[in-house]
């Protein structure tokens, strides 16, 4: 089955899915009254903070090749091992040979939307390793052979009864309705998995180029936990994580906790220099940071599409989206769900599977009114429609549809030529247009505005 059928028949089936709908309504409808207090009480002008955060991370884009080298140079200099991987195979490539390397068998990773990018789970599988995820959304949607769901939380789509259940069969707990208590389930869990495992996997929600050093922010502190605890920490993130230093952090951090969970700030902030060091008791002994590109110079080389890498992977604009509220985030099928990911994903993982994504949205814009970062999401949509087009990718009676339309539009004569029949009789027609089950095609209007206007300037 293509991606795009896919697509149609999960996002039908989502669509028709109540109680779907009534559990992200419910985690949408928290997190948008914790963001909307946390805009007005922790900022003086949200406006304002998110142009500051616009031009620093303009000023990264103009200068990112100096800035990712000064990182390699400052961290290099503390015993960490850079790696530049050009695609997703390059980097599953580095990553085993630092596996055999430490003969590792046993792996923990904290979230990380890049390693999902890498699949990097499926290949550990494939490899005979054991990969155990460290964060509580991303263990829930693992022991549920799932993806996750949304890149903030990957278990939103899960109910607490739900988690219960699973912990129950596939951790042997019992049944509960508290969420603390399964948090200690899992707490219990993975305990040891820190304790036992080889090699740690983190992404970087930040790189520091100035301090040559990998910020890591979260609200469990698993992450701190799975980099600290095995012998070798290994990195893995995407080259527009960069920033200049740690005076941006004090933007940064606020601005990704507002937007992400609506947190004044989260809980755990890490600064990781380098493993560690001569006389320090504690630390990973190694430790390997994987640059990934895998498509990223490319945006980065084309004005159009530069500004995606702004990207501080907050989330706000998947919440913020109709189609994936609606449609729901495993639809998309990919790590980068919403309007992000409709962005993103062609120029990833190609045009031929995922050309159909630009068109999973209704151009609303929310996506571009709540980012923090001011990415032009809507913009961008329009502008990946119009290269699927260019590419060929769109169906002939949408290209005849659209010549039409066009040729149509071009003329207020031909407009007129063609809305006068439309509005008399396209009433009769309206059963040619597929109706959805909660939608009815409203009756077109008597008279067009030209002609009102005409008439009461009379
Ligand atoms: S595009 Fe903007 S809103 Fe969406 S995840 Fe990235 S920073 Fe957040």
């Amino acid at each position: 089955m293509s991606e795009f059928t896919r697509f149609l028949r999960q996002a039908r089936q989502k669509i028709d899915d109540l109680s779907h709908h009534r559990k992200i309504r419910k985690a949408i409808a928290t997190y948008d009254s914790k963001v909307e207090e946390m805009k007005q009480t922790q900022f003086r002008n949200w406006e304002q903070a998110r142009k500051n955060a616009q031009e620093i991370k303009n000023y990264v884009l103009n200068s990112l090749p100096q800035l990712l080298q000064k990182f390699e140079q400052n961290i290099s200099a503390r015993g960490v091992t850079v790696m530049w991987a050009e695609t997703a195979a390059e980097a599953r490539q580095y990553f085993l040979q630092i596996a055999r390397e430490h003969r590792a068998k046993k792996i923990i990773k904290s979230k990380s939307m890049t390693t999902e990018e890498i699949s990097f789970n499926e290949m550990c599988e494939q490899q005979g390793l054991e990969v155990w995820e460290s964060d509580l959304g991303e263990l829930i949607v693992q022991l549920a052979g799932e993806k996750p769901y949304h890149i903030v939380t990957p278990a939103m789509h899960k109910s607490t009864a739900e988690i219960s259940q699973l912990f129950h069969e596939k951790l042997g707990s019992p049944l509960t309705d508290s969420a603390a208590e399964l948090t200690m389930v899992a707490r219990q869990h993975l305990r040891q998995a820190y304790i036992t495992a080889d090699i740690g996997v983190t992404g970087a929600n930040f790189l520091l180029a100035e301090e040559g050093a990998v910020l890591l922010t979260e609200n469990e502190g698993n992450g701190r936990l799975t980099m600290a605890c095995p012998p070798v920490h290994v990195v893995i993130a995407g080259i527009e994580k960069i920033i200049p230093g740690l005076a941006d952090l004090a933007l940064f951090l606020p601005l990704l906790a507002t937007s992400g969970t609506g947190q004044q700030i989260t809980c755990y902030n890490s600064i990781i220099r380098g493993p560690r060091q001569q006389l320090e008791t504690d630390g990973p002994k190694k430790m390997y940071v994987i640059l990934l590109d895998n498509g990223r110079s490319q945006l980065y080389g084309d004005p159009h599409f530069r500004e995606i890498l702004r990207c501080i992977r907050c989330g706000a604009c998947l919440n913020a989206c109709p189609v994936f509220r609606l449609a729901g985030g495993h639809t998309y099928h990919t790590p980068y769900q919403g309007p992000l990911g409709s962005v993103l994903t062609p120029h990833l993982r190609g045009w031929a599977e995922w050309y159909h994504l630009p068109y999973a949205s209704s151009l609303c814009a929310a996506c571009s009114f709540v980012c923090p970062v001011h990415i032009e999401l809507h913009r961008l949509l329009l502008e990946n429609r119009w290269q699927a087009y260019r590419k060929g990718y769109v169906g002939l009676i949408w290209k005849v549809a659209l010549k039409g339309w066009a040729f149509i539009f071009a003329r207020r004569s031909r407009l007129d030529l063609v809305a006068r029949p439309l509005r008399r009789w396209g009433g009769h027609f309206t059963w040619l247009v597929p109706a959805g089950k909660r939608k009815r095609i409203p009756a077109l209007p008597r008279k067009s505005f030209k002609e009102l206007w005409l008439k009461n300037e009379q």
